[in-house]
Parts: structure tokens; C-alpha cells; sequence
């Protein structure tokens, strides 16, 4: 049977690269899926076309999930369109490698508006539907072990959001809902390429330092946020899992 079946997946900035992925995977497991997205609308529609055609369901939804009331729209709209919602993936974010004596405080509240107030906010938004079995997945980085140089305000917001979902973990428990936090390696997606890091000395670096000898493509972390998502980690939250190729 699909391992998502029956269920009504939100995820967040699935217009492109990883949260596309997971947003094509989950409907090939069965769940009806609200991709939503910032502004690439086009992204959003080709997405929800190559889902439709593969005979799955879901819909773009747009909204920035930084302010309260977009993310509760996007989260509403899972629940007008399927009529309920069971898991969350909060993948929508930002990055830059930054060197510390250039980070603005326009740089530092754009990153940590969206990559940890916007999970906070959803997840707010989401816990008005969300019931027992509930499934929230908080996208981090492997950039909260690794610490490389320049990456202090991303670095900064992976690691709170890991405290985040280790605090909602526990505080979420009693009503059955498991927060859990997947750590991404390097992929290559179109956020990881606009930045210059496909192809450069960083690539190299993490190339040579990833034992499974090749840098990550979106594919090689649906596998994992599908078992996160689905009742086979039924007893798993709190839980920080890393795909990475072995590269930490
Ligand atoms: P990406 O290719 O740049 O795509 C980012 C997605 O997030 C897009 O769909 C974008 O929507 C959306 N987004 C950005 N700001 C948003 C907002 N305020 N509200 C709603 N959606 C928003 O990124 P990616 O490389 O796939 O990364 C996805 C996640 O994985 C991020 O959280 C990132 O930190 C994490 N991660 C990535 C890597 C990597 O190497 N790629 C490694 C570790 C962790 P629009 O297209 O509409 O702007």
C-alpha cells in the first residue's frame, strides 16, 4: 500500500529543488498535496501539473510563509481543498554564505524571518487541523555540524530550528503529533546553483569530504521525509536525520 495514503501533505516552498522533490514524492505515496510557494508561480504549476499527471492531487498555493497571515492561508487552503491535514514540511528557506563583517541586519532578519519565524508560524497556523498522528518535518542543514565559515546567520537559523523541533517534539507529545528535523548535505538545486556553490571550491570541498563520493540531488531526500512523514517512524520525534552522503 502507499505509504502516504489518505493523508494531506503542506509543503512549504515546493516551487523548486528539495521541497518540488518532496512534494512529487509524497503524491506518489498516496498524499494530496498543497504546494505552495513565494513567488515562482510557474514552478508551483509545473509541479502540481507533473503530479496530476502521474494521477495524484494537489494544488499551488502562494504565500510567504513569514507573515502570520499568508501561512495560515496556505495551511487553510490544504483543509478547504482535502478536508484535513496531517503532516507539515517546513522546507521553504533562505541562504547565503556571508563573511561576518558583512552581514547587514536586513540580511540577518530576512534569514531568520523566513527559515525560523516562518516554521513557527505555520506550525501555528498548521495546529489548528493537525490530530493525533500529525506529522511535522523542520528541513535543517547539515550546516549546524559542519559550521563552515561564512554560514554564521544560516548556520544560525538551522540550529534553532533543530532546538525548535526538539522543544515542540516534547511539548507537541501529549496530543500525538512528532516533530522531527531532516539534515540535508549539499544538493544541487536551483537555490545551491544561483549562489555559486555548484561548481565551486565549497562543492569541491564537500565532494571530497562525502564518503559516498558525489554531491546530493533532490531525490536522495525524498526517501527519507516520506518515512518521516508516514506511520513507519510512528515512534520517532524529537529526531534530528541526516542525508548527506555521510558528509558531516
Ligand atoms: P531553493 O532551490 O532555493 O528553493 C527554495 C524554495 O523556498 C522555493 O520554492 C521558494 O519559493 C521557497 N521560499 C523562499 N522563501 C519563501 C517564503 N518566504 N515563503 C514561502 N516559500 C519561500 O532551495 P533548496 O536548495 O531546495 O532548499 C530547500 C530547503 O533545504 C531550505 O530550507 C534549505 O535551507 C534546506 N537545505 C538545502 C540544502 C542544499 O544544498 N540545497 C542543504 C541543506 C539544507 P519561490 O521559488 O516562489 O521563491
Amino acid at each position: 500500500m502507499a505509504k502516504l495514503a489518505r493523508k494531506v501533505a503542506v509543503v512549504t516552498g515546493a516551487s523548486k529543488g528539495i521541497g518540488a522533490a518532496i512534494a512529487k514524492a509524497f503524491a506518489t505515496e498516496g498524499a494530496k498535496v498543497v504546494v505552495n510557494y513565494a513567488s515562482s508561480r510557474e514552478g508551483a504549476d509545473a509541479v502540481v501539473q507533473a503530479i496530476r499527471e502521474a494521477g495524484g492531487e494537489a494544488i499551488a498555493v502562494a504565500g510567504d510563509v513569514s507573515k502570520a497571515e499568508q501561512a495560515q492561508g496556505v495551511v487553510d487552503a490544504a483543509v478547504a481543498e482535502f478536508g484535513r491535514l496531517d503532516v507539515l514540511v517546513n522546507n521553504a528557506g533562505i541562504y547565503a554564505m556571508v563573511p561576518i563583517e558583512q552581514v547587514t541586519e536586513e540580511y540577518y532578519r530576512r534569514t531568520f524571518d523566513v527559515n525560523v519565524l516562518g516554521p513557527l508560524l505555520t506550525i501555528q497556523a498548521a495546529l489548528k487541523h493537525l490530530g493525533k498522528g500529525g506529522s511535522i518535518i523542520n528541513i535543517s542543514s547539515n550546516a549546524t555540524t559542519l559550521l563552515p565559515p561564512t554560514s554564521a546567520v544560516y548556520a544560525g537559523t538551522k540550529g534553532a530550528l533543530e532546538a525548535i523541533t526538539g522543544v515542540l517534539a516534547k511539548e507537541l507529545g501529549a496530543r500525538k503529533i512528532r516533530v522531527n528535523a531532516l539534515l540535508p548535505g549539499v544538493v544541487e538545486t536551483e537555490g545551491t546553483r544561483a549562489m555559486g556553490m555548484i561548481g565551486s571550491d565549497f562543492e569541491r570541498y564537500a565532494l571530497a569530504q562525502t564518503p559516498l563520493g558525489r554531491i546530493g540531488q533532490p531525490d536522495d531526500i525524498t526517501g527519507v521525509a516520506v518515512f518521516l512523514a508516514s506511520d513507519d517512524a510512528r515512534w520517532m520525534t524529537g529526531e534530528r536525520l541526516m542525508a548527506s552522503g555521510g558528509f558531516r
